[in-house]
């Protein structure tokens, strides 16, 4: 590649777990949970033009070096590569994923990716877009002729205060909340009514009834809700916030089911003057038993089943599972019994600190 930058196009970075599932990276994961979604990331030698408080890509981040995004190691590799690897490895995954970031180039470079990725695959494309650098109703349509069939709109922050605290003028930082929502109804328009997700993270600062309100709103516009636990990455400026309490998170992961499978609504749940969840208008029992409101949302593959699993995207190995990237086992079950407890105490500062884990650093997500 001699003096050519290694950046998109022609390069990407992709999640350790699916680096494994292409056999470029040793190891396997706890519990041999594997990714079934190949998500690939833009890079740029410049970096990501946004300063989001939480995030490991920020411009704002204190950390050189490679960086880490949604917690995990992002190696980078040149697109053949990948290209190369899926033609000897067809069936790996279930969906593939390219992720933007605030960057000028972003749209031309993913349309071009999704165009060397429909060489060699047939996979179902979803693309995770910067509303930023999108170019209204018309940047989707490119996306559409592409080849991608779904569309996920990180909001991740459930308020408008905190998204411009965390993503927009607090931060110095491009975003808008508004410019995110026109995104999420352009994409509807575009794809289709549930072809859209949003991601939205736990544990920014919101209540978990600001969670249910825009998981509603979400899913009024036709659109579905991705959950994540916020994690707290090393160098961000939130790098000091503790996690969200596995309870709170369990109560978010239920009312998310409910909401995208319209069996509940926003107005049918009854929230305590904290904003905590104390009823969901339907028996969760049921829902419970099944194991499926904790596994990880996502985009579907083919058969209408999750496929972006996100292995240890929120957790450490050996801690508990906040997003199952695999159906619970009957002991899973019991443990999620033990953790989910609608009315029940939520403490921000558990026991799933980084700061208080002994294991920090010791070892690689994919052992
Ligand atoms: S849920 Fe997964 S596949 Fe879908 S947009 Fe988000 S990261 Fe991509």
């Amino acid at each position: 590649m001699g003096n050519i930058a290694r950046e998109s196009p022609l390069w990407v970075k992709t999640s350790l777990a699916a680096a494994i599932g292409l056999g470029l990276e040793p190891g396997r994961f706890y519990r041999n949970a594997e990714a079934t979604c190949l998500n690939l990331l833009l890079c740029y030698e410049k970096g990501c033009a946004a300063s989001c408080a939480y995030c490991g890509l920020g411009r704002n981040r204190a950390a050189a070096g490679e960086k880490t995004f949604i917690r995990v190691k992002w190696p980078r590799y040149a697109l053949e590569e990948i290209l190369q690897k899926l033609r000897e490895r067809p069936r790996s995954f279930r969906r593939i994923c390219v992720s933007m970031i605030t960057h000028p180039a972003a749209l031309k470079d993913t349309v071009t990716i999704i165009s060397f990725l429909r060489r060699v695959t047939d996979l179902p494309i979803s693309v995770l877009v910067t509303p930023t650098v999108m170019r209204g109703s018309g940047g989707f349509l490119t996306l559409l002729a592409a080849g991608a069939d779904h569309v996920g709109v990180a909001v991740d922050a459930a308020t408008d205060t905190l998204f411009d605290a965390l993503r927009g003028k607090g931060v110095k930082g491009p975003h808008r909340w508004e410019r995110y929502w026109r995104a999420v109804a352009e994409a509807v328009e575009v794809f289709g009514r549930g072809r859209v997700g949003i991601h939205l993270i736990v544990g920014l600062g919101e209540t978990e009834e600001d969670c249910v309100r825009v998981m509603d709103r979400a899913r009024a516009m036709g659109a579905v809700t991705h959950l994540f636990s916020f994690y707290p990455e090393a160098g961000s400026l939130l790098a000091d916030r503790p996690q969200p309490s596995v309870e709170r998170y369990r109560r978010v992961q239920m009312a998310r089911y409910l909401i995208d499978n319209g069996h509940a609504r926003y107005g049918e749940m009854r929230f305590d003057d904290g904003g905590r969840i104390l009823s969901y208008g339907v028996d969760p029992e049921p829902f419970v038993r099944s194991g499926e409101p904790f596994m990880t949302s996502g985009c579907p593959g083919r058969d209408g089943r999750v496929a972006c699993n996100r292995p240890f995207a929120n957790e450490r190995a050996g801690r508990p599972f906040r997003n199952y990237p695999f159906a619970p086992e009957p002991e899973d079950i019991e443990t999620i019994r033990s953790q989910f407890k609608p009315g029940g105490e939520s403490r921000d500062d558990d026991e799933e600190s980084e700061k208080k884990d002994p294991l920090r650093g010791t070892f690689g997500e994919g052992l």
